[in-house]
C-alpha cells in the first residue's frame, strides 16, 4: 500500500537520487493489447471474492494460471499450493542462466473483507466510471498483482530472455494471517531480491502531476502487550487500601509519559535529508539536523511532535485497549490494559518487553506479548535497485523525486526481510492521496495509472533481471 501521507507534508522532497539520461520514448508506449488485458485482468480479478473464510483464492490463482498459460508461460514452472482454505502460487519466468539467483515479484492475492450494505456499488463487481476501476482490490492489491504479471506477459510477447530466473509470488492472507506469506517466504529465501507490488507509489498533486514517489525499504515491527493488575476485590461499599483500577491507571501514567530512544537508520537518514531539505521551518530543518545528529533533542522533541514523523523516530508504544471492573458495586478484580508497539527495525521483543516493565514498574513476566513478532531488518538502498527505480520513473515522470520509506504496517515483504531477501515496494500507483481507499469504503484506481505502472514494471524487471 501506498503510505499515509498528510497534505503538510506534499510537496516537500527534492530529488535523492538525480535523474538518468532521458528515457527513449518508444519504451513508454504500451501496445493496446496489452493494455486492454491489464484492464480485463484487474476486473475479473475484482469478481473473485478472496476474502478471508470465502474460499475463493485457489479459483482466483486457476484463472491466474490460465492467463499466463495462455500467453507462454509453461505449465510446469506455475505451482498452486492449496493452504488451507487459501492458496499460494507461483510463476517462474526462466532465465538464461540457472546458476543465478531468482528475482521475485510479490503481490497478495486476497483482499480485505467488504460490506456490500456499505458501498455504493457491489464491490465485488468490477465498475469503470469517472475515471476509475472500482472494486475491492482495485489497488491493495489486485492492481499491482495484474500490472506486474501483465509487464512480464508483455515481456514474453517481446521474446526478452532474462538472465536470472523472475518468479511471481501470490500469497493468499496477507491481509490477516499473513501464514502462506511465511511459507513462501521460507520456500524462497534463496532470491536475490523481491520487487513487492503492494507498498510503494507516487503521490499526484491537485493538478493531476506527480509530486513525489515512496519507495518502501523498512517496515516497523507490529507487537501487542497486555499488562493485568489483580486484587482480591470485594464489596464497593468497603474501598480497601489497594485498587486494581487505580494501580493500572498509575502504571498507565508512567507509560504515558515515556518516549523510547531516539534512532535513524539508512533508510530513515536518506528520508530525513530529502524530505527535510524543502519542507518548511520549523520540521524541516529539524530533519536535516536530526538525520545529522539523532541526539539533537531539540529536533527529535519537535518532530515527535507531528503524528507523520513520530513513528519515524523510534519504536512508539502506546495504551490502546482498557478493560477492568465485572459490577459497578463491586471492587475490580483485575484492570488491563492493551498496548500496541510499531518497534524501530532491530529492536527485540526482549528489549521493548523489559524497557515497558522498566518503566511501568511491573514485573517482566507482567508485560504479556499477545502474539508472536516478525521482525526484519530494513533493505539495503541497493544501487541496482535504487538505478533500475530511477530508470523506470523516468519513463513515466523524468526527474520525479524518489524517496526511501519505512512504513509502520505490514506487507509481504515483512516475512522474505526476515528470511534475509532484501525487499521493496514498488508499486505502480499513481494516485491522489484522496482517492486512495485501500481497506476502505469504494476502493478505486485511475484506469489512467494502469498503463504507467506496466511500463514501470516492464522496466524494473528488464534491468533487474538481465
Ligand atoms: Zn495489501
Amino acid at each position: 500500500m501506498i503510505p499515509t501521507i498528510s497534505g503538510r507534508r506534499l510537496g516537500a522532497f527534492l530529488l535523492c537520487l538525480l535523474p538518468l539520461a532521458a528515457a527513449a520514448n518508444e519504451d513508454a508506449a504500451v501496445p493496446a493489447e496489452i493494455s486492454a488485458l491489464a484492464l480485463e485482468m484487474l476486473e475479473r480479478s475484482i469478481g473473485f471474492k478472496t476474502v478471508e473464510g470465502e474460499g475463493q483464492v485457489p479459483a482466483y490463482a486457476e484463472y491466474l494460471a490460465g492467463v499466463l498459460k495462455a500467453h507462454g508461460f509453461a505449465a510446469e514452472d506455475i505451482t498452486i499450493t492449496p493452504r488451507g482454505e487459501t492458496a499460494t502460487m507461483t510463476a517462474r519466468f526462466r532465465g538464461t542462466d540457472p546458476s543465478l539467483k531468482p528475482i521475485l515479484v510479490a503481490s497478495h492475492m486476497d483482499v480485505v473483507a467488504a460490506k456490500r450494505e456499505d458501498w455504493q456499488r457491489d464491490p465485488f463487481v468490477a465498475v469503470v466510471e469517472d475515471g476509475f476501476v472500482f472494486g475491492r482490490g482495485s489497488l491493495d492489491n489486485k492492481f499491482g498483482l495484474v500490472t506486474s504479471t501483465v509487464a512480464l506477459i508483455w515481456l514474453k510477447q517481446e521474446g526478452f530472455r532474462p538472465r536470472r530466473d523472475v518468479v511471481l509470488v501470490f500469497s493468499g492472507d496477507e491481509e490477516t494471517t499473513m501464514e502462506t506469506t511465511a511459507a513462501l517466504a521460507q520456500e524462497l529465501g534463496n532470491a536475490d531480491l523481491l520487487l513487492n507490488s503492494d507498498g510503494g507509489g507516487a503521490y499526484l498533486a491537485d493538478d493531476g502531476k506527480p509530486i513525489v514517489y515512496g519507495m518502501q525499504a523498512a517496515e516497523k515491527t507490529y507487537m501487542d502487550f497486555e499488562v493485568t493488575v489483580t486484587n482480591p476485590g470485594g464489596h464497593s461499599s468497603r474501598p480497601g487500601a489497594t485498587n486494581a483500577i487505580y494501580d493500572l491507571a498509575r502504571i498507565i501514567d508512567r507509560l504515558a509519559a515515556f518516549r523510547f530512544p531516539a534512532k535513524v537508520n539508512e533508510i530513515t537518514r536518506a528520508y530525513f535529508e530529502t524530505a527535510g531539505a524543502i519542507t518548511p521551518a520549523p520540521a524541516g530543518p529539524a530533519m536535516l539536523r536530526y538525520a545529522r545528529d539523532p541526539s539533537d533533542k531539540e529536533a527529535y522533541d519537535l518532530l515527535v511532535s507531528y503524528p507523520e514523523y513520530v513513528g519515524q523516530v523510534g519504536t512508539t508504544c502506546v495504551a490502546t485497549m482498557l478493560r477492568g471492573g465485572h459490577a459497578p458495586n463491586a471492587l475490580p478484580q483485575s484492570a488491563t490494559v492493551g498496548i500496541n508497539c510499531r518497534v524501530f527495525p532491530g529492536e527485540s521483543v526482549e528489549y521493548v518487553r523489559s524497557t515497558l516493565a522498566r518503566v511501568m514498574q511491573v514485573p517482566e513476566e507482567e508485560v504479556r506479548l499477545i502474539y508472536p513478532a516478525t521482525p526484519s531488518d530494513p533493505s539495503p538502498l541497493r544501487e541496482d535497485v535504487t538505478q533500475a527505480l530511477r530508470k523506470a520513473i523516468d519513463l513515466r515522470a523524468p526527474g520525479l523525486p524518489i524517496v526511501p520509506t519505512m512504513s509502520a504496517g505490514a506487507t509481504d515483504s515483512l516475512h522474505f526481510r526476515n528470511a534475509g531477501v532484501p525487499s521493496y515496494g514498488v508499486g505502480g500507483a499513481f494516485m491522489h492521496p484522496k482517492d486512495s481507499y485501500a481497506h476502505g469504503l469504494n476502493e478505486r484506481v485511475p484506469v489512467a495509472t494502469l498503463d504507467g505502472a506496466l511500463v514501470q514494471w516492464r522496466s524494473l524487471v528488464k534491468d533487474l533481471a538481465r
